[in-house]
C-alpha cells in the first residue's frame, strides 16, 4: 500500500510520562504505517528542557510560527517535587504557558462524543466548547513572597519616563502575598474575534462571564471588548443564524451552565478556562475524552490533549503493572493536527485519513472496548470490555486497518 503525503512537515512537540508512552505507540501504530510524514521534532521532556535552559520550549513555538501548524504532548510542569525528581537547575515556568504566551490566541476545547457514555450532568443534549483566552492573567504574573510590614503598590511609568498612575494594594501589618498581572487590548479582541469567528463556524451560541462587578477595570474591559466586537461584526449574522451572544457574571454562568442543554462555546477568561475545562471533560466522561486546540491570530494552531502526564498511571507503568491510560485526547491531538496541515496544503487524502482515524477511535470505544476511565461512566452492556494502555490503542489500531484496505 502506497503511504499518504503529508506535504508540509509537522511540529511535533513529545512531552513526559505516561502520555510520552502513549504518544509513541500511537504514532508507531496509528499513523506512521499509513502516512509519508516529515516532523519538525522538538522534545520537550523534562530533563531536555532543563538541559537547554528551557530553549528548546521557544524553539518549538518557533517552529509552529515558521509551519503553521504543530501537535504537542503533554508536559510536566515542574514544581518543588518535580525539581527533586529531575534534579533540575530550576522550576522551569509551564511549557504551554511559554508556548501560549508565544503564540497568543484561544485555546479551543470540546468534548469527544461517544452514544455510550451519557454526560453526567442530564441536561447537556448537545456539545459545550469552551473559548479559552490563552494570554496573560495569573499565567503571566509577576508574584512575590511578602516577608514582612510594609506597602505595597501598583505603579504605571509610560514608554518616556513619566509615572502615570500609582495605587496601593495593601500596607501590610505582617507576612503576605501579592501578585501582578495583566493583559492587552490587543489579546483580549483577537479572543473575541478568534470566539464569534469559531462559534458561528459551527452555529454555537457564545456566553461569556467575566466578574465586572468586583473588578470594575480589569473584567470590565473584558466585558467592554466583547460587545464592541458584536455588535460591529457579528450581531446582524447572529441574529439571521438565530444565534445568541450572552454576557453574563462569571457565577452565574456557572450556574446556568449545569442547567443548559448545550450546543455553546463558553468563553472563558484564562483561569476560568483552565478550571472549566476540566470539570466539562469529567463530566463528559473523562479528561481525555476533550479535544484542545490553540488557535492564534496569525492563524497558527497547535494541537494538544488538555489533561496532564497521567503522571500516577506512570509510576505503575515504570514497575511493570497494567496500567488502563486512555490514549483518545492524544489521538484526536493528531487528527486535528493532520486534518488542518491537510486543509492548509489542500491534500485531502490526508483530511480524509484524520477522519478515518477518528472514526475508528470512536468506534472502538462505541463497540465497548474502553480504558478503565471510561469503562465506569459508561451506559451498563455486556460487550463492554475494559482493556489495557496497549490493548486499547491495538484495538483502534485493528478498526483503522478495516476502513483503510
Ligand atoms: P493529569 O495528568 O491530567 O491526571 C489526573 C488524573 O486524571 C489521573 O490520575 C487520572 O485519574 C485521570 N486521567 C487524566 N488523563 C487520563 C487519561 N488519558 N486516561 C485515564 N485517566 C486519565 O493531572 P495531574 O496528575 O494533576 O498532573 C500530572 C502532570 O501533568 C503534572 O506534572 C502537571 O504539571 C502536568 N500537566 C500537563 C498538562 C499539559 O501539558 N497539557 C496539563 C495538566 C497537567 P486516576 O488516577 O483516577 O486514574
Ligand atoms: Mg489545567
Amino acid at each position: 500500500m502506497k503511504k499518504i503525503a503529508v506535504k508540509t512537515p509537522i511540529v511535533e512537540i513529545d512531552g513526559d510520562e505516561m502520555t510520552r508512552v502513549m504518544w509513541h505507540m500511537v504514532k508507531d501504530q496509528l499513523l506512521l504505517p499509513y502516512l509519508d510524514m516529515k516532523v519538525e521534532y522538538y522534545d520537550l521532556q523534562l530533563k531536555k528542557r532543563d538541559e537547554t535552559d528551557d530553549k528548546i520550549t521557544l524553539e518549538a513555538a518557533e517552529a509552529i510560527k515558521k509551519y503553521g501548524v504543530g501537535v504537542k504532548c503533554a508536559t510536566i510542569t515542574p514544581n518543588k517535587d518535580r525539581v527533586k525528581e529531575y534534579n533540575l537547575k530550576k522550576e522551569w515556568s509551564s511549557p504551554n504557558g511559554t508556548i501560549r504566551a508565544a503564540l497568543d490566541g484561544t485555546v479551543f476545547r470540546a468534548p469527544i462524543l461517544v452514544n455510550n457514555i451519557p454526560p453526567s450532568v442530564r441536561s447537556w443534549k448537545k456539545p459545550i466548547h469552551i473559548g479559552r483566552h490563552a494570554y496573560g492573567d495569573v499565567y503571566k504574573n509577576c508574584e512575590y513572597r511578602v516577608p514582612e510590614p510594609g506597602k505595597a503598590e501598583l505603579v504605571f511609568t509610560n514608554t518616556s519616563g513619566k509615572e502615570l498612575w500609582r495605587g496601593t494594594i495593601q500596607d501590610f501589618k505582617g507576612p503576605g502575598v501579592i501578585q501582578g498581572i495583566h493583559n492587552t487590548d490587543k489579546s483580549i479582541e483577537s479572543f473575541a474575534k478568534a470566539c464569534f469567528t469559531y462559534a458561528y463556524d459551527q452555529k454555537l451560541h457564545v456566553w461569556f462571564g467575566a466578574k465586572d462587578t468586583i473588578s470594575k477595570t480589569y473584567d470590565g474591559q473584558f466585558r467592554k471588548i466583547f460587545e464592541q466586537e458584536y455588535q460591529k461584526n457579528w450581531k446582524t449574522k447572529f441574529e439571521e443564524a438565530k444565534l445568541q451572544y450572552f454576557f453574563t457574571l462569571i457565577d452565574d454562568a456557572v450556574a446556568r451552565i449545569m442547567k443548559t442543554e448545550g450546543g455553546l462555546l463558553w468563553a472563558c477568561k484564562n483561569y476560568d478556562g483552565d478550571v472549566m475545562s476540566d470539570m466539562l471533560g469529567s463530566a463528559y466522561g473523562s479528561l481525555a475524552m476533550m479535544t484542545s486546540v490553540l488557535v492564534s491570530p496569525q492563524g497558527f494552531y497547535e494541537f494538544e490533549a488538555s489533561h496532564g502526564t497521567v503522571q500516577k498511571h506512570y509510576y505503575k507503568y515504570l514497575k511493570g503493572e497494567k496500567t488502563s491510560s486512555n490514549s483518545m485526547a492524544l489521538i484526536f491531538a493528531w487528527t486535528g493536527c493532520l486534518r488542518k496541515r491537510g486543509e492548509l496544503d489542500k491534500t485531502s487524502e490526508v483530511v480524509d485519513f484524520a477522519k478515518k482515524l477518528e472514526e475508528g477511535a470512536l468506534e472502538t470505544v462505541e463497540s465497548g472496548i474502553m480504558t478503565g476511565d471510561l469503562i465506569a461512566v459508561a451506559t451498563q452492556n455486556s460487550k463492554n470490555r475494559r482493556v489495557n494502555t496497549e490493548d486499547f490503542i491495538a484495538e483502534v489500531a485493528n478498526t483503522l486497518k478495516k476502513k483503510i484496505n
